[in-house]
């Protein structure tokens, strides 16, 4: 570990000149910023495109044998923009010409959606004056798509070992044949936390257009509170349901390198931010809890049969139905004579009535029953475990508010109370956790 810091800057951070301006007075702010991870160009304003979905735009039309002049048009113009108003010599037309070429010659999504990155990265070099180093040639994925650690870790410190300053794209990498493999959306704060490892930083920064991780999501509650200290499993939690702000995997990498994370804004600098760390014990916040996020879209299998706790290999019949459909789930509450399987709904994709059918046949229940549109809420906590009562506040202020809760889940870590509700109360249930702590 040393005093070096990683800095990921969002694409809502690098969506125009203006902020192209404030990223470079933070970085040059503290020399510690010697390795800085650009996403693409974001939103500058609500309506805005994402260069990364005019990316993926473009692979789209040329996959359906129609022109993609006028989308890739919007993202030259972009790109051109920053770079006339930055004033930077960069021939940044040479660099669009060639991915428009390769595009038209049927390049991958992954490839196209990456450029969005290579570009931005190429530019924020360039303003810098720092080096550029291709994420292609660091961030390494074996031959089946999976990240290669290993691999990466010894590519990192060979290519970066010598470089003092250097600038790092987001969200992609290459596999052993080269091809370009991208992370999932969102996945440049995946990157930041993988440089961050490998290069052994005392600190990842990850700059981005809200001061910290807020108890709840901002669209949500008026003004939610920052948080300013949370550990690495509070935030996987937070993030897995739905509190965007850090992607849940990029928790791995800095955790296993033991290096804080500091969520920051770009548009207010001198803000503290939040700070994800382990070892806050001491520091449980009794009666209180970290935060609240949740997901919708969520489905349901709720069945009963008498005697179920007895019945043996009941559970793995169940299990090995999803197994054969290629479904994972994601909490399984249980009673004596009852069994729920909360399935995101994105993982059925017109299999369910097949499933159902299945259940039925292999397992034989007296009754087996589908609730649709349902929406999870966690509320985490690391004093949880060591108060009383917390699960009781979170019940009567749903009761006070009249929502019906449909399920109630605590993970084994106690620090998780996950409950669902109909997506309708969705918003509101957030808005009446969040009053009741
Ligand atoms: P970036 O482009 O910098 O990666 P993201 O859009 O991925 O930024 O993440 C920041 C956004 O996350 C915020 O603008 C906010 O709307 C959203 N968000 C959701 N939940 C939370 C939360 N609990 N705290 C703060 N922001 C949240
Ligand atoms: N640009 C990519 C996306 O929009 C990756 C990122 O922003 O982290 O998903
Ligand atoms: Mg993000």
């Amino acid at each position: 570990m040393n005093n070096l810091v990683v800095a990921k800057f969002g694409g809502s951070s690098l969506a125009n000149a203006e902020q192209f301006r404030k990223v470079k007075s933070i970085v040059l702010d503290d020399k510690r910023r010697r390795y800085v991870v650009p996403s693409a160009p974001g939103k500058r304003c609500k309506d805005d495109y994402k260069i990364t979905d005019l990316f993926y735009l473009c692979h789209a039309h040329v996959q359906h044998k129609i022109s993609f002049d006028d989308v890739f048009k919007i993202i030259e113009e972009r790109y051109k923009e920053i770079v006339k108003e930055l004033e930077l010599s960069i021939d940044i037309d040479a660099h669009l010409k060639e991915v428009r070429k390769q595009i038209s010659q049927g390049a991958s999504a992954d490839y196209t959606a990456s450029r969005g990155e290579y570009l931005n990265g190429l530019i924020l070099a360039d303003f810098l004056n720092y080096d550029f180093i291709d994420a292609a040639d660091i961030i390494l994925f074996d031959k089946y798509g999976c990240f290669d650690s290993e691999a990466t870790k010894k590519a990192v410190s060979s290519k970066l070992g010598h470089i003092e300053k250097a600038v790092i794209p987001g969200f992609y990498g290459a596999m052993p044949d080269g091809n370009i493999k991208t992370f999932s959306r969102g996945g440049s704060d995946i990157s930041g936390a993988i440089v961050a490892r490998d290069t052994e930083a005392g600190l990842y920064e990850n700059w981005t257009d809200v001061s910290g991780f807020l108890m709840a999501d901002p669209r949500i509650v008026d003004n939610p509170k920052p948080i300013e200290r949370i550990t690495y499993n509070e935030l996987r939690e937070l993030a897995y349901m739905g509190a965007t702000v850090l992607h849940e995997e990029a928790i791995f990498p800095a955790r296993e390198g033991g290096i804080p994370i500091n969520i920051k804004n770009t548009n207010a600098p001198q803000d503290k931010g939040t700070i994800i760390m382990d070892n806050l014990e001491g520091e449980e916040n009794l009666g209180t809890i970290t935060g609240i996020a949740g997901r919708k879209d969520f489905t349901v299998i709720a069945i009963e049969k008498a005697f179920m706790n007895a019945e043996i290999g009941f559970g793995r019949r169940i299990l090995s139905v999803l197994e054969a459909y290629g479904v994972s789930f994601e909490h399984m509450p249980s009673g004596i004579d009852t069994l729920s399987i909360v399935i995101d709904d994105s993982q059925l994709d017109h299999k369910l009535d097949k499933i159902l059918e299945e259940i039925k046949r292999q397992c034989n229940p007296d009754s087996i029953h589908v609730i649709p549109s349902m929406a999870l809420i966690a509320t985490v906590g690391r004093g949880m475990a060591k108060t009383v009562g917390t699960s009781q506040k979170i019940f009567s202020a749903l009761a006070k508010n009249d929502i019906n809760i449909r399920m109630i889940d605590q993970g084994s870590s106690e620090i998780n109370i996950i409950i669902g509700v109909e997506t309708k109360d969705f918003e509101k249930a957030i808005q009446a956790i969040y009053k009741a702590f």
